[in-house]
């Protein structure tokens, strides 16, 4: 009996010894992200985020702004929210 309960402390112990901490350096990325040249933009708010990418990310444009859709190169096209003009 005395031998089961020390062997299963040596387990608690290595289960220890194996949990991993890191700290991430954002100034050394070990994840670089290399933009598509064509991105799906949707507006979110004062954001636009691109989902289609492998990871997302999104641009702030303020909250003066509309994307009223995207030209032929996927690039978003902004309207000044309340303005008429076209
Ligand atoms: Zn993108």
């Amino acid at each position: 009996m005395l031998g089961k309960s020390v062997r299963m402390n040596d387990e608690k112990q290595e289960e220890k010894d194996n949990f991993e901490t890191e700290i991430l350096d954002f100034n050394k990325p070990d994840f670089e992200f290399k933009p598509k040249e064509y991105h799906e933009w949707r507006q979110r708010g004062p954001y636009l985020v691109c989902t289609s990418c492998e990871i997302e990310h999104a641009t702030y444009i303020g909250n003066n702004k509309l994307m009223i859709g995207l030209n032929d190169k996927g690039q978003p096209i902004l309207k000044a929210r309340g303005s008429t003009s076209k």
